[in-house]
Formats: structure tokens, sequence, C-alpha cells
């Protein structure tokens, strides 16, 4: 949407010329409208684009327009126009090409590439919104003069007041909050838990060392040909454990290595 609003505005502004407001109507979907990123796209619409903005909600089931029309009808002319062998549409711009051209009202078609999109997708992803209480239950939200408030409503309200920005008695404030995620800062946090990692790792091979040092000392008041089976034994365990041990520090040498360069 963000990507949309950025062609878009500019386009409205220059058809109107000291535009002061813009008040967008869709439908209710969360997943594409009424939701935290689309908040925060209104909170910063004035900053953004030089114009404030509210939106206002239609009911599920009302959200049918004129602007559907339009889409549909380009749609399904094209469809016609295949069918009948008329043109050969292979992708989206051959699509707004033949649209631009046979159009006969005064529909204007504005192409959107994966870059307008992964531009906005960039913008948004860098930051992490606060869903705002009830959303689902919001059906006008309005900025204030205050930085990063909105005024929402259950209800839309088009009285004189709320027509004027004053807004009527229905709404609450609610204060947006977003932060801006690290993300190039972020990696140096995962360290103390390697080195966690490392510690515990580090600590059953010495417990290991314990044991196997106990044991033959116990043993040996026994049999002599025990003690020689289990000092072989300890010794085997023993050298099992220092063959082990190089490798669980060169793996935390490497670890903390590998650390370093983060
Ligand atoms: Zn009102």
């Amino acid at each position: 949407m963000l990507a949309i609003l950025t062609k878009l505005v500019p386009l409205v502004k220059q058809l109107i010329p000291g535009l002061q407001f813009i008040t967008y109507f869709t439908d209710s979907p969360t997943s594409q409208y009424r939701n935290k990123t689309i908040f925060y796209v209104l909170a910063t619409h004035n900053d953004r684009f030089g114009v404030k903005a509210g939106w206002e909600y239609l009911e599920a089931g009302h959200g049918k327009g004129p602007c559907d029309g339009v889409g549909g009808a380009t749609k399904r002319m094209a469809g016609e126009a295949v069918k009948q062998g008329k043109i050969n549409i292979q992708g989206p711009l051959d699509f707004l090409t033949w649209a631009e051209n046979i159009s006969v009202s005064n529909i204007k078609y504005v192409y959107y590439d994966n870059n307008s999109y992964q531009e906005a997708k960039e913008e948004i992803d860098g930051f992490t919104v606060k869903t705002v209480a009830g959303t689902m239950s919001l059906h006008s939200v309005n900025p204030t003069d205050q930085k990063n408030q909105l005024r929402v409503r259950t209800t839309s309200c088009f009285c004189q007041n709320c027509i004027d920005g004053n807004h009527c008695a229905g709404s609450r404030l609610v204060q947006l909050k977003f932060t801006q995620k690290r993300t190039t800062q972020r990696k140096p946090t995962i360290q103390p838990t390697t080195k966690r990692k490392c510690a515990t790792q580090r600590k059953p091979t010495t417990q290991r060392k314990a044991t196997t040092q106990s044991k033959p000392t116990t043993q040996r008041k026994a049999t002599t040909q025990r003690k020689a089976t289990t000092q072989r034994k300890a010794t085997t365990q023993r050298k099992a454990t220092t063959q082990r041990n190089p490798t669980t520090q060169r793996k935390a040498t490497t670890q903390r290595k590998s650390q370093g360069k983060w």
C-alpha cells in the first residue's frame, strides 16, 4: 500500500492544487488496510507527502464501489480482447500499453514494478509498530496536530466538527508507538549466547575427567588383575578425554574467533 501511495499522492496533489487533506475509503481487511502499518503511514503521511490523511473503513460486505468497477471492467475487456485474438498480452507492461490505448474515458493507469514494492517493503520492515488496541473494530482513523497521534473511532463521522479536524464525541486518542529496528548493530548481541553455549560445553568434560580419575583409585584395592584392567581402562578413558579436550578447546577458539568477526 505504501508503494501505491508513494505514486498516487503526488498525482492527486497535481490534480487538486492546494489539497489539504486526503480521506481514503476502503473495505476493512486487516491484511491489507486496517492494520498497524497503515496507521504508521497515516501518522507519518504529512511528513512524507506534505498532506494529512485519514482512513475510513467500510463494513465488511459494503466495500464495493466505482473503483472496483473500473479495475474489473479493464480486466474483463482485456480478457475478451485476448480471446478474440485482437491482442497478445504477455505481461504487465503489455497490459498497460493496451489499456492506455483503448481507454475511452479519463482513466489514468500507473505502473508499479518490483522495485517500487521492494523500496516500500524495506522501509516498513525497518520499523516495529505497536498494535493499536481494538484495531478490528475501528472504522475511522485520523491524524491530529500532535506528532504520531491518531484519533480513532468505531464508526465514521462526517459532521462539521470532524470535517474541520476537531472531532466530536465518540473518538479516542491513540499515541502510535514505533521504533526503528537495529539491523547492522543487532549482530553483536548474539555474542553472549554463543559464549554461554561454549561454557556449558566445557563443563561436562571436566566432570568426565573427575569420574575417570577416581574410579581406578577405588578399584586398585581389589585384585591386581582388575588393577591392570582398570588402569588400562582409565588410561584409554583419560586418553579419550584428552583427545576430546583439544577438540572442544579448538571448537571454543573457533567460536570465539568467529565472534570476533561480528
Ligand atoms: Zn463528528
